[in-house]
């Protein structure tokens, strides 16, 4: 029969998919709608990352690779982990993953029993819930203050833990709010999870789009028995523009890893041949397109940020990396007669025809998501109509 699985039933679709279909179909009408709901670059894959994967192809290389990856590829990232942390982590101990997002889902599948608990800091990232969850996890919540830069504390993570806390995860920069982790604050929270033996789940993706003089440290260089205690997560999705390739990868623990490996030769039984070529490139090429993708980033922030807090009811941390500007917009939906932020963001679709993600989806109804990865011209004319939305209505 057509009942479906139970692990299903209790599954929340993508929130920003919602309004992401809306603002389709109202462009497909011929509505000038601005999406600002993007969660990838708007760049081009460098072209010398295209050139090795048509190459290889060229060359005759379409067929399987081995279940984790080209020993090529995992030796480039080793180097990468070497050069960008100054950490030792062996080919042996790297898994790459169709995506970031695939490694996340087969890392959960392999150290969750049902009910372990993995602690969530909120605003999160929305696939984490629900993958916890089709592991059969129990998502834990803390929330991380606005006061605090939406990070969360050691303090914090003593009030949730019970003897089924299993993980936490840690994502810097931060997808919502672009906010980066220090190294005090990261020393911190890695004394607590050695202290109770709880896994630590970093999420780098953002690790390349830093601003503003600030940088991303990984929690797995602190000292040698984090990087023990730590997963990393990471990929070429964010960093090279390579959302459509499917490159991310997990390091770590030899046996996490090779369950991994294991669980992902039933399933994908390898990431995508050319796209691994393609990463090989992005790694052992010139860095130069990255660095200029930044830059172009942190020009349109520095930009917009200014026209956006001068939004009446519009307040917003200065994000210190990633795409994201996540500002608190309670008291502009309360000014302009909403309800909530939910009923805000669908005015402004509806009125202003700008679409962006409400907070809700990542767990912070007061916030709303905007994504600076479009062209300035484009963001300044969104950022105008979201202004005169609001004088109109104040
Ligand atoms: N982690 C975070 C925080 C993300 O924002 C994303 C993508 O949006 C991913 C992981 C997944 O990246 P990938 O495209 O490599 O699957």
């Amino acid at each position: 029969n057509f009942e479906l699985a139970q692990r299903v039933q209790s599954l929340t679709p993508s929130t920003t998919l919602a309004i992401t279909a809306k603002a389709k179909e109202m462009k497909a009408q011929g509505i000038d709608v601005i999406g600002l709901g993007a969660g990838e670059p708007d760049f081009n894959t460098p072209q010398h990352i295209i050139d090795e994967a048509v190459q290889s192809m060229n060359e005759g290389y379409t067929k399987y690779t081995a279940a984790a990856g080209l020993p090529k590829l995992k030796e480039a990232i080793s180097n990468k982990f070497k050069q960008d942390q100054g950490i030792d982590i062996p080919a042996s101990d790297i898994i790459v993953t169709s995506g970031a997002k695939h490694a996340l889902y087969t890392l959960f599948q392999v150290i969750l029993n049902k009910g372990d608990e993995v602690i969530i800091p909120t605003p999160y990232w929305v696939s984490y819930p629900e993958q916890v969850k089709l592991a059969g996890g129990k998502p834990v919540f803390i929330d991380g203050l606005e006061e605090n830069e939406y990070k969360v504390t050691p303090q914090q993570l003593e009030t949730v833990i019970t003897d089924r806390t299993k993980a936490v995860i840690i994502n810097s920069p931060s997808n919502p709010t672009g906010m980066l982790y220090s190294k005090p604050e990261l020393e911190a929270i890695g004394e607590f999870c050695l202290k109770h033996n709880i896994l630590i789940i970093s999420d780098e993706i953002y690790e390349k789009l830093t601003y503003d003089g600030h940088q991303h440290i990984s929690i797995a260089q602190i000292s040698p028995e984090l990087k023990e205690q730590t997963i990393i997560i990471n990929g070429v999705s964010k960093s090279h523009s390579m959302t459509g390739w499917r490159i991310g990868y997990a390091a770590g623990n030899t046996a996490i890893i090779k369950a991994m490996t294991n669980l992902a030769s039933h399933s994908t039984s390898n990431p995508t041949t050319p796209s691994q070529y393609g990463a090989i490139a992005a790694y052992n090429g010139s860095q130069q397109p990255v660095e200029e993708m930044k830059n172009a980033f942190e020009e349109r922030l520095n930009i917009i940020y200014q026209q956006l807090v001068a939004i009446p009811g519009f307040t917003c941390i200065k994000p210190q990396g990633a795409f994201y500007l996540f500002p608190n917009v309670e008291e502009a939906a309360k000014l302009t007669g909403y309800e909530d932020v939910d009923a805000f963001v669908k005015g402004l679709l509806e009125e202003a025809k700008v679409a962006v993600i409400p907070g809700s989806g990542f767990g912070s109804p007061k916030n709303i998501r905007l994504s600076y990865a479009t062209s300035l011209d484009l963001l300044e004319a969104a950022v105008r109509r979201i202004h005169e939305f609001v004088n109109q209505k104040l």
